[in-house]
């Protein structure tokens, strides 16, 4: 999964994970099946923004404590061993698309950041609602739109219209899409400084209906921050980020948490 480190000198790689849920009747259970890619996005050193001025000298918050567990895997890890992860001394900002949006939309995406702040101590700000769409090419850094710093994590409501790719091809469908941008200069740890998550809403139809779907709902979203924060698909199947997840699993696990806990102590990095 890891390329050339040398390669992300200048390269902003973009990690997506897709989900794929399949419905198979009301007696068996929903399962995750995920398939992994990963596309570089290009970009230039001039594109770049200047360092953080929101950089502090430490970590801004910390995770609560979580009991040890090894029911975790990360997504991708750097040259020094050390997984890939956001600056825990400065804020995520984040944004929401409304478009689309189920009407518990706005409440469970704010439970869910505030859950995956909680677990691993990474502060989140919302800098509101955008008109900004989801793309598969999406640059990091969009100054004329975001100003001189990276573009904050997008999160969108998508329809099958707006992403044609996503309808079921006989073997399920995509419900949800989450990963980041990292970046790295010579001589720094490399960093995640921006993302993006979608949830295929539409394909959520039946599930957002039920008496329960706001919970089910927001359990993708968890799933997808989790990727969006480092965290690859784990063996053990009582961990909300097993591929396999079933609906008694609707919340983060031991695994998840420790994880997560792991993923927030990550380097400052005041250069980037
Ligand atoms: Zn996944």
């Amino acid at each position: 999964m890891i390329k050339n480190k040398k390669a992300f000198s200048y390269l902003p790689l973009i990690a997506l994970i897709l989900v794929i849920i399949f419905i198979i009747g009301l007696v068996a259970v929903p399962k995750f099946k995920s398939s992994v890619f990963h596309s570089k996005v290009t970009g230039n050193a001039y594109l770049l923004p200047p360092p953080s001025k929101e950089e502090s000298k430490n970590p801004i918050g910390v995770a609560i404590t979580s009991p040890p567990s090894k029911a975790y895997k990360f997504l991708q890890i750097g040259i020094d061993g050390s997984p890939i992860r956001y600056d825990p001394c400065r804020p995520v900002h984040y944004v929401v698309n409304p478009l689309n949006s189920p009407a518990f939309g706005d409440r469970i995406v704010k439970e869910a950041i505030a859950e995956v702040s909680r677990y691993s101590g990474l502060q989140f700000i919302y800098d509101g609602p955008t008109k900004e769409l989801y793309t598969t090419d999406r640059q990091a850094y969009q100054p004329l739109v975001y100003g001189k710093r990276w573009a904050p994590v997008l999160i969108t409501w998508s329809t099958a219209k707006q992403r044609p790719e996503l309808i079921a091809d006989g073997a399920g469908k995509v419900l949800g899409e989450g990963g980041s941008v990292s970046f790295a200069l010579e001589n720094s740890p490399t960093i995640y400084v921006s993302g993006r998550l979608d949830i295929e809403i539409e394909n959520l139809a039946s599930v957002v209906k039920e008496s329960d779907g706001d919970v089910r709902v927001k359990a993708i979203i968890l799933h997808e921050l989790g990727h969006l924060l480092g965290l690859d698909h784990p063996d053990d199947p009582w961990q909300i980020m097993f591929p396999e997840a079933s609906m008694q699993v609707t919340d983060f696990n031991i695994g998840d948490k420790a994880g997560l806990a792991e993923l927030g102590r990550g380097p400052c990095n005041p250069k980037i």
